[in-house]
């Protein structure tokens, strides 16, 4: 298969003037300029006339959910929803048109909502008429469920975590995980899968990091994953587990790293994070600084396990007294593996939003890739965002700090942690390089590059993510509203030249009052993965 793209701007480091490519064979082959591409239209399956548009390599999601991206998308969406009226409306409603086994909904939260509190079991039997139904905090660390689904997964009410209010967080939440995959019929789960990669590829994103674990997801998913996108034609899965010695299955899967969603902690909306210091909208409980699953000793210990297996090692960490406890597992493991080795494993950790300068000293000369949602800023940063009411300002200001963990050698990899935040890659570049704290904020070529070439790297598959000559040919075609600049979104010294005679690659305008660039095309290792119809030639 040989596809000539020419008549736009290519975002390419190799030539500032690029206006054409030829791909061929799943690999780019040739950039340059209209002119020169007349040589490459013998034997070209497909020439497309870019007409003026921009085409970067495709994005890539460093952390996602499939299959609960493609269930939430097909369950009751509460992320726009008002008050807890207006979302029980949004259930009822919801519940008349499916006749699924339980009926789902996604993205509720309380803080939103003038009640401050979520849905009870009740409310939730009284909208659906008694019904089996599961819904899912937007942060995914705890949910309620109806009295029908308890009955069904008795051992629920027994677990750590229950409330008899239907609240389940915790133990609990996991048990209602595991009752949710015995109630839904496999089909169920490859239906959402596939429809999470379409969703995908429609933003422009080639490549996509699915985080399984025991509480998430059967490792089944995985396969599934893998079988849906063997043929092309889909974005790339790169596949993680997230489980403690599991070297065994990792292997049977196919996964390339013990990582991912392997739970230091929980999560700051559901006050599960492990602080230091309490949750500053619990000051009278001194026992409320959260949990920590697995401390220093364990980090260090798996760490070392995956490093002697070849698998990458890593964890979903949050809060400040689970960063403490990962950086000295990770240490640990480095005194007994000696540095290089640790580095050569190219570990990682997701999220990992409230982080000590020096720990990111530790991590930046151990290699560690951080793996973070530059949305979870723009939902919940701020002065008076969630994180400030569970944290207070001083704490919330300083969470997701891009810039200075990429100032102490950490690299970044973007992702959406969908279905908490959407598929979204320009949304979040633009998060980042607009931080609620300007102190933070990175340039837009910067958070570009996490969301790009951050994420092959992430997966220590340092051959993508970049428009050159032999690169996989995985690639996005965009509508572009406003201009191709050079963009520094802070007052300080741009890192580099805005001067055209440099030859930066120029990227869209991301400024938050323009609408974000429109994903046309996105070609997977040459394969076309998604076209928006009849809107090229
Ligand atoms: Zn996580
Ligand atoms: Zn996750």
């Amino acid at each position: 298969m040989k596809i000539l793209l020419r008549g736009g701007y290519v975002h390419t480091p190799a030539d500032p003037h690029a206006t054409a490519l030829c791909i061929e064979d799943g690999a780019i082959v040739w950039t340059g300029d209209d002119d020169a591409s007349v040589h490459f239209e013998d034997g070209a399956d497909r020439i497309v006339e870019l007409d003026g548009r921009l085409v970067t390599p495709a994005f890539v999601d460093a952390h996602a959910h499939l299959a609960q991206t493609g269930l939430a998308a097909a369950g009751a969406d509460f992320s726009g929803t008002a008050d807890l009226h207006e979302a029980l409306d949004v259930l009822a409603a919801h519940g008349r048109t499916t006749s699924d086994a339980v009926v789902l909904g996604y993205g509720w939260d309380e803080t939103r909502w003038p009640e401050q509190r979520p849905f009870t079991r009740e409310e939730v039997d009284r909208a659906l008429g008694g019904r089996p139904a599961y819904l899912a905090r937007v942060d995914e660390h705890s949910a309620v469920v109806s009295t029908a689904f308890l009955d069904a997964c008795p051992d629920v009410v027994h677990a750590d975590g229950y409330d008899v209010t239907g609240r389940v967080e915790r133990d609990a939440h996991h048990a209602v995980r595991e009752g949710l995959f015995r109630l839904l019929p496999p089909s169920a789960r490859e239906d959402a899968i596939l429809r999470a990669l379409r969703i995908a590829a429609a933003e422009g994103i080639g490549m996509v990091h699915e985080l399984g674990a025991p509480h998430i997801c059967p490792p089944e998913d995985l396969l599934v994953a893998r079988n849906l996108t063997a043929a092309g034609g889909l974005p790339e899965v790169v596949a993680y587990w997230g489980e403690l010695d599991a070297v065994d299955l990792a292997r049977e899967l196919g996964a390339v790293g013990l990582a991912g969603d392997l739970c230091m902690d929980g999560s700051i909306g559901s006050r599960t994070s492990a602080l230091h210091a309490p949750y500053a909208d619990h000051p009278h409980d001194p026992g409320h600084d959260g949990h920590l699953y697995l401390d220093a000793e364990q980090v260090a210990a798996h760490v070392v396990t995956c490093t002697q297996a070849g698998l990458q090692a890593g964890f979903h960490v949050i809060g400040d007294r689970a960063v403490d406890a990962v950086t000295r597992g990770f240490a640990a493991a480095a005194e007994t593996l000696g540095e290089s080795a640790v580095v050569r494993g190219r570990h990682r950790l997701e999220h990992l939003e409230m982080v000590a300068p020096e720990q990111m000293q530790t991590l930046g000369r151990l290699g560690i890739t951080a793996s973070q949602q530059p949305a979870f800023d723009a939902y919940w940063g701020g002065e008076k965002g969630m994180y400030a009411q569970r944290l207070g300002a001083d704490r919330a200001l300083a969470m997701n700090a891009f810039a200075t963990l990429n100032r102490a050698g950490v690299a970044l990899a973007f992702g959406s942690d969908t279905p908490v935040t959407p598929f979204g890659p320009w949304a979040g570049v633009r998060a980042a390089a607009w931080h609620h704290t300007e102190s933070e904020r990175v340039t837009v070529r910067a958070a570009f590059n996490a969301h790009t070439r951050g994420g092959w790297r992430a997966a220590a598959r340092d051959e993508g993510g970049v428009i050159a000559i032999g690169a996989p040919a995985s690639v996005a075609v965009f509508d572009v509203p406003g201009d191709l600049v050079v963009q520094t979104p802070d007052a300080r010294v741009a890192a580099w030249s805005t001067d055209p005679r440099a030859g930066v690659p120029h990227l869209p305008d991301l400024h938050p009052d323009l609408d974000l660039p429109r994903c046309v095309m996105t070609l997977v290792h040459g394969a076309v993965a998604h076209e928006s119809e009849g809107e090229l030639s």
